[in-house]
């Protein structure tokens, strides 16, 4: 009995897999101590990390003096080094900031000073002729620009599901499909975390619950006032030319956010938006597109690039920002002993995500008594990915293994291979797939390869296809034989 407490008082409950709560698991997988990580969805990154602009920020935009503009400036610099141990794409292809008008001139001024006081390395201001010389493409009445050189582009889903492969790897327990109902506190301190399965007994809680951390530091009596989503809606097109994507390019900045942005996409599309709208309590996380915003994602780019190729869009959709109130994160010890804060991640939460987990882990280490783990492995064997590889190396690996052959995707160019690699490593579902190998993320969005993809997995995972489903419970493709 004594010693199931002093176990218990070493482990560590991690809730919410996106991308901030499954860098935490990996860097607390550096230590002794046990590891649980509870994700509610049946897969990893489903939550805010699906649907943002997957840029790395530079740190120019936040405040000095924040949370958020110091995690932002460690966790840019950390990005390389995470994503080459990880094997997940990373293009450092900077920023430019225009501004349109004389009077946005200040506002780039302003961005400098600010992003020079935070420590943003290579920041330079430019005239419009400069401007114009480098991006013959943008909007040609630019005054001047903010140049940003750190500013970087990555897939943040990737990100997600290569850090808990590598966190399972070094020991972390994944429980996927369970969600946290309560967290037990006696004594002001975290007891246990419970959930539909059953209760663990933990020594700390880290609350990653994305739109729902509010909820969770609730469970835990730690009072925080409510996280508002706030809605971006985005355009994405696909096969767009390279002279059409060198950089990001941002607006000057409104009160509320960044702007409507530009983003390239690290296979070769671009990103349109994003709006920002709060949503009321009783909207609930309404993730779905309007025709208004849509129409104001387009007009805010193409302010910035008059002549975008629309008919190359393949796909609209809209992400919610947990905005906590405040403005800046939520981050470590509350007055409930044992329970930590990564919350209230709002733009830029991606870029910091490395540095708030290298920091958070460090924390909780000190805080319990655990020691370094010499057998710790930073490294992930990344998947084979055929689109790209050079014709020599796709014929070596088609020798190894012939369904490396076989295309299913021909849009991305995914191969049988990839796929049945992809369920190896843990994708249960058409979606859990798509993240995993861009399988159905091309010009046709699935519409020639979702049922060799169901069939796949129908075969590799040993059940029927109408037991297949796109996103977990409820989301069957198919009902039924018709003969
Ligand atoms: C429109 C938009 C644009 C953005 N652009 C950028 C950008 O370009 N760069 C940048 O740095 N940041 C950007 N961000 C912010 C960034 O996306 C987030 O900071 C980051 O993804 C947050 O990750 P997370 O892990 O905290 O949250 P999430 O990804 O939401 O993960 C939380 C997880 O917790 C799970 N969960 C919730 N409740 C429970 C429970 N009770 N039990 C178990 N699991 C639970 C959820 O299912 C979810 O998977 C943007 C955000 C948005 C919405």
């Amino acid at each position: 009995m004594a010693s199931n407490a002093k176990r218990a008082r070493r482990r560590v409950a991690v809730i919410g897999a996106g991308v901030v709560g499954a860098l935490i698991a990996r860097e607390l997988s550096r230590y002794g101590g046990e590891v649980f990580l509870f994700e509610r969805e049946v897969d990893v990154g489903w939550g805010v990390t699906k649907a943002n602009s997957a840029i790395v920020h530079a740190g120019f935009h936040e405040q000095p003096g924040t949370a958020s503009g110091r995690l932002c400036v460690a966790g840019n610099a950390l990005f390389p080094e995470v994503c080459r141990e990880l094997g997940v794409p990373f293009q450092r292809i900077g920023a430019y900031v225009l501004a349109l008008a004389d009077g946005e001139r200040a506002a780039v001024e302003d961005l400098r000073a600010r992003g020079e006081e935070l420590g943003v390395p290579g920041l330079a201001l430019l005239d419009g002729d400069e401007v114009r010389r480098r991006l013959p493409h943008v909007n040609p009445d630019v005054v001047a620009a903010l140049w940003a050189p750190t500013v970087g582009i990555t897939e943040p889903w990737a990100l997600a599901l290569a850090a808990v492969e590598n966190a399972v790897d070094n020991g972390v327990a994944l429980h996927l499909g369970e969600e946290v109902t309560g967290v037990a506190v006696e004594g002001g301190r975290v007891r246990a975390v419970t959930t539909g399965w059953g209760t663990y007994g933990v020594g700390a809680v880290v609350n990653a619950a994305g739109l729902a951390a509010d909820r969770i530091a609730a469970l835990a009596g730690v009072p925080v006032p409510r996280i508002t989503p706030r809605r971006g809606e985005y355009l994405l097109l696909v096969d767009v030319p390279p002279s059409l994507r060198p950089a990001v390019l941002f607006p000057v900045p409104t009160p509320h956010s960044k702007g409507i942005l530009v983003v390239p996409t690290v296979d070769g599309g671009l990103l349109l938006g994003p709006t920002a709208a709060d949503l009321a309590p009783e909207e609930g996380e309404a993730t779905e597109t309007t025709a208004e915003g849509l129409a104001r994602a387009l007009a805010g780019a193409r302010r910035l690039v008059p002549a975008l190729p629309v008919g190359n869009v393949v796909k609209a959709f809209a992400g919610l920002r947990p905005e906590p109130a405040g403005g800046d994160f939520w981050l470590g010890r509350t007055g409930v002993r044992g329970f930590y804060q990564a919350a209230g991640m709002r733009s830029p939460g991606l870029t910091a995500a490395p540095a708030i987990a290298r920091g958070l882990a460090a924390e909780i280490a000190c805080d319990l008594g655990l020691a370094l783990r010499p057998s710790f492995s930073p490294l992930r064997r990344p998947p084979p990915r055929v689109a790209g590889l050079p014709p020599a190396e796709w014929d070596a690996l088609i020798a190894r293994d012939p369904r490396y052959g076989r295309i299913v995707c021909r849009c991305n160019r995914v191969t049988e291979g990839e796929i049945v690699e992809a369920i190896r490593r843990g994708a249960r579902t058409v979606d859990g797939v798509k993240f995993r190998t861009r399988a159905g993320f091309g010009r046709c969005q699935g519409g020639t390869c979702t049922d060799r993809v169901l069939a796949l997995l129908a075969r590799e995972t040993g059940r029927d296809p109408e037991e297949v489903s796109v996103q977990g419970p409820g989301s069957a493709l198919v009902v039924g034989r018709v003969r």
